[in-house]
């Protein structure tokens, strides 16, 4: 089984399974359309494949009898939760069954896999019900989650789980999607470009910690992160690899601008403050400190 352009978490999940420890939560972040549920199946079929790959890389066959069953939806022991209600929810009476279920014996193999695809909007009440089983997981019984941001999460299940981001590598352009954070991003970079530290702030601040404020920023933060990276490669081999950019201009006065090691300076910061958002949720203390570390850097 292959996972095209994602060959990072490809060697991830492979060197848990040959460590033998792979985790008993995890959770798969990133946007809609980016792939993690497709990567949510990999993963289950790496737990139970019956002829895995060897060598460098340890994948599942794509072929025996569990892996064509958890592609095809239908493997006794890959169980999905059933979402209900207008807004698609995993209620407080599915949690009781998950838990309760866990106690029951796999039927085809030594695990039974529970994933829960769009996790975001499951309320803290019903995550509660099912903590203690991520917990003090029964043996065998692993989870998954997808989700669009991990902040969603209770704090004691993420501190839990492993979250691996997924990425659509070919799709980080589109521009459709990335418009609007795009321009925020553009008044950054211009903001950077004429030393305007009010200006810069301005375009990052939010006044509350909702899921949207956390949103907005992450995608802003991302999208000029994208910037940063074509400046740096433009520093670096003086050409644009990116073509389909909508911030090429301001790419190329960035990497005009600034040298190399300070563009890279910024970049990191960007990077991993927009890490960070994932768990911390101070969204106006976020917006504050990047601007705080840039015009300090
Ligand atoms: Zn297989």
């Amino acid at each position: 089984m292959n996972l095209i352009g994602k060959d990072d978490i490809i060697k991830k999940l492979s060197s848990m399974k040959k460590s033998g420890r792979m985790p008993h939560s995890i959770i798969f972040s990133g946007e809609e359309g980016a792939g993690r549920k497709t990567v949510a199946r990999y993963f289950a079929a790496l737990l139970i494949c019956e002829n895995p790959t060897e060598g460098d890389i340890i994948a599942p066959c794509g072929e025996c009898r569990h892996c064509r069953r958890i592609l095809g939806g239908t493997h006794p022991d890959f169980i999905i939760p059933e979402r209900t209600g207008k807004t698609l929810i995993y209620t407080r009476d599915t949690m009781r069954q998950v838990v309760s279920d866990t106690a029951i014996m796999p039927n085809d193999t030594d695990r039974k896999i529970y994933f829960f695809p769009d996790f975001d909007n499951t309320a803290i009440q019903s995550q509660n019900i099912l903590l203690k089983s991520i917990e003090e997981p029964p043996g065998g019984v692993q989870f998954i989650f997808t989700v669009t941001d991990p902040g969603v999460l209770l704090p004691t299940i993420l501190s839990r789980s492993v979250v691996i981001e997924v990425r659509d590598i070919k799709g980080e352009f589109t521009a459709e999607i990335n418009a609007p954070y795009f321009e925020r991003a553009s008044k950054l970079s211009n903001a950077l470009l004429s030393g305007d530290e009010y200006s810069f702030s301005a375009v990052l601040h939010e006044s509350s910690d909702t899921t949207e404020a956390r949103a907005r920023l992450k995608k802003t933060l991302k999208a000029f992160e994208k910037i940063l990276r074509d400046a740096v490669i433009l520093c670096e081999t003086g050409k644009c690899d990116n073509p389909a950019s909508p911030c090429e201009e301001e790419a190329k006065a960035l990497a005009k601008k600034f040298s190399l090691r300070r563009l890279t300076a910024y970049f990191d910061i960007i990077e991993s403050e927009s890490k960070k958002l994932s768990y911390i949720t101070n969204t106006p203390l976020t917006g504050a400190v990047v601007t705080a570390n840039i015009f300090s850097s």
